[in-house]
């Protein structure tokens, strides 16, 4: 009774604020109370793990006074958020620690990326380098251990100018000048102060551990014109074994880079001469690729696919009706003239167009929709020199593209269907953790969108629905939606815990519109038909790269180049070897023997790098009972098998995994 009396007393004395959490949940707290304070009225042990916060969609400091109702998001660094919060704050102490060691060095700026931070300095002449990583991450881990407290603080912008007029700072006075007066703030920990939007952890203690990765020359706002900075690359955990396992993750990702597996394995390589960008198949790597497009084709002729093929290049008419031009006429391949005045052909940055005048060669009727037209087609796009990277980024691409073209009433279960396509795509793959996003338009800004709402919320929800349907993982993100419709991505997460995006499924209203596509309904109107761009890999090239990333060159036995090495033991036993092999080509399985005069335990081992599923041994034994001592990639004996059982053990592995799609 009484603690009843003293709580109303408290409320009347405080005004009380309501404070509603991501899981819904509405608490009431006392006017003033901080972010911290609702972390520890969840319990003590999440609050020791909340590093940064935001209220009604804001970042705020986790010792702000919240004084009026509103949403409050807590994170920690397992959240994108959190991490964002740990090293931007991580930015301002290497920027101490930076002033510290070159005193005359010229704080720019130093936001947080995807892997940790960093902080560009005009170091006026001085230099750091790899010899002054480990200073530079001691006196870090020093002050970190202060426990500096980070402090926001606002300042007039007459203030702000004047603090880095006196350190001869030209580079904030720069971004100063850019900004509003009374928008200003600075952040002070220590004795250390930078101009700042906010957005830290409470104190430096936080960080436990820290690595600094590199050190790059970078221009003054990228442009080449201004003056070299030193850009120094860091990373920060908040516990000493979560760096090491970072570290170790990159050692690992370094032997998986599919540009050293593609170049060992025989895969792709590329030639100056040939030009970046420019990926040229080897024949294990063709072979490889073309059992992938079998593997994607069978499933979509039993999914009710056409196969169409177009040429690699159309006119610049057909890419200015389709707004291509638009998008990648300036900044990509520029158009191919012909001894024909005026005339002007592109190569294709996309299928889409030629896929649309394929719709476009006769008339449809509702009844013989939907139309699904699906061709690997090579397309070329512009990359910058510097942003090229192994198969991930090139100048020409295959894409594992369809088109289908359907009535409005038949979005709904389109969509699933293709949702069933990828979903069997990444099975057989070895793909199982992957997330999707379902990007849908601001309903706040309907200009930035063709089509009708009608038709736009038609198609949102189709997607939204299949993506229950199916159990997908999904999350919604508001205004990421393309101009021309919504769209669902598929983004896998590969054996070391990184996304790749691949797959996509896309609604498009737009170039139906554009192309004039057109069927005639049930009341004998012609009507708009929708188009759905589709491709489960994305791309051969980056499908393969990732492929080749995720299971570190040992693709699943129906995929791999090589299936079986046969190793016999001497020169003796070659016929027998080569009666083994014709045996298992009867049964399509990709085998070859290594006649080398080589040591058995030498052959094994040159298999074993190769990453050759199987090896079978033969020697006089195996010759006599008709035989094969069986050796797993990576494992141990098999044992002595008859051929035949070896055979369908096999083939067994593989109808596992690739079951026909249905
Ligand atoms: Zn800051
Ligand atoms: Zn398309």
């Amino acid at each position: 009774m009484f603690c009843n009396i003293f709580a109303l007393i408290i409320k009347i004395y405080h005004s009380m604020i309501k404070i509603t959490l991501p899981d819904g949940s509405i608490k009431e707290f006392a006017k003033n109370s901080t972010a911290m304070d609702v972390a520890k009225s969840i319990s003590e042990g999440f609050a020791r793990n909340v590093i940064s916060a935001s209220f009604n969609g804001t970042t705020i400091e986790t010792s702000t006074k919240l004084t009026t109702d509103g949403f409050l998001v807590l994170y920690t660094f397992n959240d994108r958020e959190g991490k964002k919060a740990f090293w931007h704050s991580s930015a301002h102490v290497l920027a101490q620690v930076i002033l510290e060691l070159y005193p005359n060095a010229k704080l720019t700026i130093g936001p947080p990326i995807e892997n940790g931070f960093y902080y560009d300095f005009d170091l006026e002449g001085e230099v750091v380098s790899d010899k002054d990583f480990k200073k530079i991450e001691n006196k870090f881990l020093e002050f970190a251990r202060g426990k500096f407290e980070f402090k926001m603080r606002a300042a007039s912008k007459a203030d702000a100018l004047s603090y880095y007029k006196e350190q001869n700072n030209e580079y904030k006075v720069e971004l100063i000048e850019g900004l509003t007066d009374g928008d200003i703030t600075f952040c002070d920990h220590s004795n250390f102060t930078d101009l700042c939007r906010g957005g830290h952890i409470a104190n430096t203690g936080l960080i436990k551990a820290v690595k600094i990765m590199n050190v790059a020359g970078a221009y003054w706002r990228g442009n080449e014109k201004n003056n070299q900075l030193t850009r120094v690359y860091g990373i920060s955990f908040p516990k000493q074994k979560m760096l090491k396992e970072y570290l170790q993750l990159l050692e690992e990702a370094k032997k998986r880079d599919h540009r050293k597996l593609g170049k060992e394995l025989e895969l792709f390589t590329f030639s100056q001469k040939v030009g970046a960008g420019l990926p040229l198949w080897l024949p294990k790597g063709t072979a490889l690729r073309s059992r992938l497009e079998n593997f994607l084709k069978n499933a979509q002729k039993r999914a009710g696919y056409e196969m169409v093929i177009t040429p690699h290049i159309g006119q610049k008419e057909l890419y200015v009706t389709s707004g291509h031009y638009a998008k990648y006429g300036e900044d990509s391949f520029q158009p191919i003239t012909t001894p024909k005045d005026g005339e002007e052909f592109l190569l294709k940055p996309m299928n889409c167009p030629h896929h649309c005048e394929i719709y476009n060669h006769k008339p449809y009727s509702y009844k013989d929709l939907p139309k699904r037209f699906a061709e690997f087609g090579t397309v070329y796009r512009y990359e910058q020199s510097g942003e090229l990277h192994g198969l991930t980024r090139v100048r020409g691409f295959t894409q594992d593209d369809a088109h289908i073209f359907c009535t409005p009433d038949q979005l709904d279960q389109e969509f699933k269907n293709v949702i069933d396509l990828v979903l069997y795509v990444f099975k057989a793959l070895g793909f199982e953790n992957f997330k999707t996003q379902v990007s849908v338009r601001d309903t706040e800004n309907p200009d930035k969108y063709i089509g009708s709402i009608e038709n736009w919320e038609k198609a949102e929800n189709a997607i939204i629905n299949a993506a229950k349907d199916k159990g997908l993982d999904y999350v919604i993100e508001t205004g990421e939606a393309a101009f021309y419709g919504p769209k669902l991505d598929f983004m896998i997460k590969d054996a070391l815990g990184r996304s790749w995006q691949l797959g996509t499924i896309q609604v498009d209203y737009n170039l139906p519109e554009r192309f004039d596509l057109q069927y005639k309904g049930a009341d004998n109107q012609l009507h708009r038909p929708v188009m759905i761009h589709r491709a489960p890999f994305g791309s051969m090239e980056r499908f393969i790269a990732v492929l080749l990333e995720h299971t570190g060159g040992n693709f699943p036995l129906w995929l791999t180049p090589e299936q079986v090495i046969i190793l016999p033991i001497s020169e003796k036993y070659q016929k027998y070897a080569e009666k083994v092999l014709h045996l298992l080509e009867n049964s399509e399985i990709r085998a070859t023997i290594d006649a080398r005069s080589e040591k058995t335990g030498r052959k094994i081992r040159d298999a074993e790098v190769n990453k050759i599923p199987f090896m079978i041994i033969v020697g006089e034994k195996e010759e006599n009972n008709g035989t094969v001592s069986v050796r797993k990639h990576g494992k141990e004996d098999l044992g002595t098998l008859s051929t035949h059982s070896f055979i369908s053990l096999i083939e067994d592995e593989v109808s596992k995994i690739l079951v026909p799609f249905s």
